[in-house]
């Protein structure tokens, strides 16, 4: 699978938890990321992410052309609720096109695991 993955700056201490306890699982697909966060995924763990630009500098859309153009299996995007965002129309827009080409996203933390345990019975 292609998997995206996005966290919010509140969210990506909960990625980097994410990304360690499934990193085996992760490591067979292919990964990308918006900068700040696949950066951190890198350096945390031995993971190979894609990293397009930061979100608030067009990697929300960059990732939401990936879901438009067919190119993504899944979206993992744990956004912060809490606090409002610059770049909130990016957002909505991928929020937006994953509903519209009908790609699972997870936009918590419960949810991706549930998904990841769902297509790997190993997890
Ligand atoms: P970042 O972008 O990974 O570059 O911080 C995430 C976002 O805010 O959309």
């Amino acid at each position: 699978m292609r998997i995206a993955l996005i966290a919010h700056d509140k969210k990506k201490d909960e990625m980097i938890r994410f990304a360690k306890e499934f990193e085996s699982y992760l490591g067979i697909h292919d990964l990308f990321a918006t900068g700040t966060t696949g950066k951190l995924i890198n350096e945390s763990t031995k993971l190979k992410v894609h990293c397009y630009k930061s979100g608030p500098l067009g990697g929300d859309q960059e990732i939401g052309a990936q879901v438009a153009n067919g190119n993504l299996d899944l979206v993992v995007f744990f956004r912060d609720p809490l606090t409002s965002q610059p770049h909130e129309p990016d957002i909505s827009a991928l929020l937006r096109l994953c509903d519209v080409y009908e790609i699972p996203l997870a936009t918590n933390i419960s949810t991706a695991k549930m998904i990841i345990r769902k297509g790997d019975s190993s997890c």
